[in-house]
């Protein structure tokens, strides 16, 4: 544990820094107020010399708490990089935040001088609170947990291999290769895109038997996984027989399910013979050998009809497009030239999207005579006495309406992920619905078994089995910043059960989950969180003594990380935490903190701000991950902003306790904004609601300001994405004038 009074702070007057500030003044700051045993200045403090000070006071022992006050803590990360084992390092933004921040507007030099003074108390003291981490470091398994045997699975296996790790793979069918296996050829996938491939997935399936790092469990399902990154205990269950190992991380790779197509009546399946989905068609084609055959006689197919976004961007079935059953339509198009140059392939669509490098699949396609594809919408279908069926379709294209008289209709049903149980509408998923499937919480904390439903991975987690989705049964975690990740973390997941993909796209997902999957065994192995905080060694250390058993920590965790004993004590897995501080805001009894990070520290930082006895002064806390960034772009294009602010950078805006918000009244602060991520179903939240519970706790903020007889309109979130950092100035402005006219904290001055 560093010693909190062996602080040197380092105050650089470069970047335009010293043109702007008094940093003498800022000198006397550490030197008088905070008796700091050194403070130096330096012309270029991120030079090799200027550096090579600080490690010098570091080696000499004098200091082991480094303050630079300098530039963006988001910059010159590597520069300033003292052994994070050894020394705590906090860095004051002088420059972004308040150099740059050209203040145009008011208060000019006098403004900036007292905002650079704040961010240096304020860093000083955060340093003071800030200890060292004492990394938990384990005996990290490092066999990967593949779970479904079809492209992804296979090829996250064979790639783990090649990285030189082990993998278990179990697939619940009794043979490898999922629905690829079903395929009769595929579509193509290198240039010039003209002509149909061969299925390689039988390649596939050999070199993973083959593979002496690969384990293959087939007619195999996952029983449960105890634990987390880096020590899962996994217990598989083989036609009855359990057996039980050890895993460090999971790959999620149980691909999709075609959508139920007994709901696509409408469409005429279930009711006429010869309608059946695309999947089927192609088991029918490989069956047949080519040929395309109906289903009511056996004969040949001379016409065939392809229906597309059948139950597909239909709020009514599913919602989103599948994006691959345009490609998947040409492709059996083409079988169906194939087999009879003679006959004739439709293909009736809403919007034909063969993205990328497939548009040229589309153009050769076009260029059939035979193939007929046209932008249109079925108005019925009748089938005749052989069998045929009378499509009636409203052309788009050429305006009028057309019958087609098809031997076969084929449906471009689509995707569903295989998270989502069978039976289940995607469109209808409640969160618990997968989250929750066995154990529900009542209102009091009770928790109620429900029927359990087939699940893929059985989790022995307090928040339930399964994992937890956004919408329509697709796990994720942060669906701009980290694919794969889902919210249970050492869970990966890749391929079709993440979003519609084909199987080239699923080769390229699984690489990239098995890399994610690696990262995070290795990351645990030296006691460090996973993305964002890669290199964050601290976790949350809760003082049980103190708890209560309210349960909070272990419901509001958006990862799951806690469990817990009959009574409600949380019980702690380090390693599936993303050191958030989500339970740490969530804690009413403020027991959970970090060696450097606790809400008596972010107090204490919030109490060394000195608020001006006149004209309003606002405190703003801000997400580190978007809203934190958006304000050094504020600085990197030198427009002004109000300086009439100060801000805490907070990990995650979901680790918010009240009593800040308390506190920073109660000293005279006019006014506090919350900066945080976007929520709802287009969240980019990193850490999945935390600016949500933010958000939620907020409503509870009301008798904090009853208590103290203030207006609730002097406490406001903003919800600000990264790219919105131009919107900053307008935001604050407006926050201020709001906060004037509604007039000065009572308390200030007391
Ligand atoms: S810090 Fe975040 S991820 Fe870790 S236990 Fe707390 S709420 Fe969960
Ligand atoms: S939130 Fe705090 S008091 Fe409640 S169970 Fe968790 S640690 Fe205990």
């Amino acid at each position: 544990m560093a010693d909190d009074k062996k602080i040197g702070v380092y105050l650089c007057t470069d970047c335009g820094i010293g043109g702007a500030l008094n940093v003498d003044e800022l000198e006397k700051v550490a030197k008088s107020e905070f008796k700091v045993p050194v403070c130096k200045k330096h012309p270029f403090l991120c030079s090799t010399e200027g550096v090579q000070i600080i490690k010098d006071d570091l080696n000499s022992g004098e200091i082991n708490k480094v303050v630079i006050a300098a530039c963006s803590p988001r910059v010159n990360t590597d520069v300033f990089n003292f052994d994070p084992l050894s020394y705590v390092t906090e860095r004051v933004n002088l420059r972004e935040q308040v150099v740059w921040v050209d203040p145009k507007e008011k208060d000019g030099a006098e403004g900036l001088q007292m905002m650079a003074a704040d961010y240096l108390r304020m860093g000083i003291t955060r340093i003071t609170k800030a200890n060292t981490p004492e990394p938990k470091i384990t005996d990290v398994n490092r066999t990967l947990l593949v779970v479904g045997g079809g492209v992804t699975g296979l090829t996250a296996a064979l790639e783990a291999s090649k990285a030189g790790y082990k993998s278990v793979l179990v697939e619940k069918s009794s043979d490898l290769g999922g629905q690829a296996k079903k395929m009769y050829k595929v579509f193509p996938t290198a240039p010039p895109f003209a002509d149909l491939e061969k299925p390689t997935i039988e390649t596939r399936i050999q070199d993973a038997r083959k593979d002496g790092n690969i384990t293959v469990h087939t007619s195999t399902t996952v029983s449960s996984i105890e634990g987390g990154p880096g020590m899962y205990k996994v217990t598989i269950d083989k036609n009855g027989t359990e057996e039980t190992f050890d895993a460090g991380s999971i790959v999620l790779a149980t691909g999709w399910r075609p959508y139920e197509a007994s709901n696509l009546g409408h469409l005429g399946y279930g009711k006429f013979r010869n309608v059946i989905t695309n999947l089927q068609m192609e088991e029918l084609v490989q069956k047949n050998n080519g040929k395309v055959l109906r289903p009511s006689d056996g004969k040949p197919a001379k016409n065939v009809v392809f229906i597309q976004c059948a139950g597909q961007r239909d709020e009514k079935h599913i919602p989103y497009c599948s994006s691959v059953c345009c490609n998947v339509s040409l492709k059996q198009a083409r079988y169906v030239r194939e087999a009879d140059p003679d006959a004739g392939a439709f293909v009736i669509y809403k919007d034909m999207r063969t993205i990328g490098l497939y548009e040229n699949f589309y153009k050769v396609s076009q260029d059939d005579e035979g193939m007929f594809l046209t932008k249109g919408e079925v108005l019925g279908m009748t089938e005749g006495p052989g069998g045929n069926i009378h499509v009636e379709v409203d052309n788009q294209l050429l305006g009028r309406k057309m019958k087609i008289n098809a031997d076969l209709v084929v449906l471009a049903a689509g995707m569903v992920s295989g998270m989502v149980p069978e039976g289940k509408e995607v469109n209808n998923l409640t969160p618990e619905y997968i989250g929750n499937l066995i154990r529900k919480e009542t209102t009091d904390g009770e928790i109620t078994e429900i029927e359990p439903l087939k699940l893929a991975l059985n989790l022995k987690y307090r928040q339930g089995p399964e994992m937890p989705h956004l919408k329509w049964g697709f796990p994720d975690s942060h669906f701009i910043c980290f694919p794969y990740e889902t919210r249970r973390t050492g869970i990966y997941a890749a391929g079709a059960v993440r979003h519609p993909m084909d199987a080239v796209q699923s080769v390229a997902d699984a690489t990239g989950a098995t890399l994610k999957a690696i990262q995070c065994l290795e990351l645990t192995a030296q006691g460090r969180a996973v993305h964002p905080r890669t290199w964050d060694r601290t976790y949350p250390e809760i003082r049980l003594e103190s708890c209560t058993q309210c349960r909070r920590c272990t419901v509001e965790c958006p990862f799951g990380a806690y469990d817990e004993t009959k009574d409600g004590t949380p019980l702690e897995y380090p390693s599936r935490c993303r050191r958030c501080g989500v339970c740490m805001g969530a804690c009413p009894q403020r027991v959970i903190s970090f060696k450097d990070y606790s809400v008596d520290m972010i107090s204490a930082v919030l109490k060394s701000i000195e608020v001006p006895d006149e004209g309003t002064f606002i405190l703003g806390f801000v997400c580190e991950n978007d809203a934190y960034p958006a304000l050094d772009m504020v600085g990197l294009n030198r427009i002004g902003l109000n300086t009439n602010f100060r801000f805490i950078p907070l990990r995650c805006l979901g680790g918010l306790n009240l009593v800040w918000i308390a506190d920073a009244l109660s000293r005279g602060v006019d006014g506090i904004l919350l900066l945080g991520c976007k929520f709802g179903d287009d969240y980019q939240c990193h850490y999945v609601k935390g600016s949500q519970m933010a958000n939620e706790r907020l409503g509870k903020v009301q008798e904090t300001l009853d208590r103290l007889m203030l207006e609730a309109e002097r406490v406001e979130q903003v919800q600000l994405s990264i790219n919105e950092w131009d919107k900053l100035p307008e935001i604050l402005r407006e926050f201020s004038k709001k906060i004037e006219d509604i007039g000065e904290n009572p308390y200030k001055g007391f």
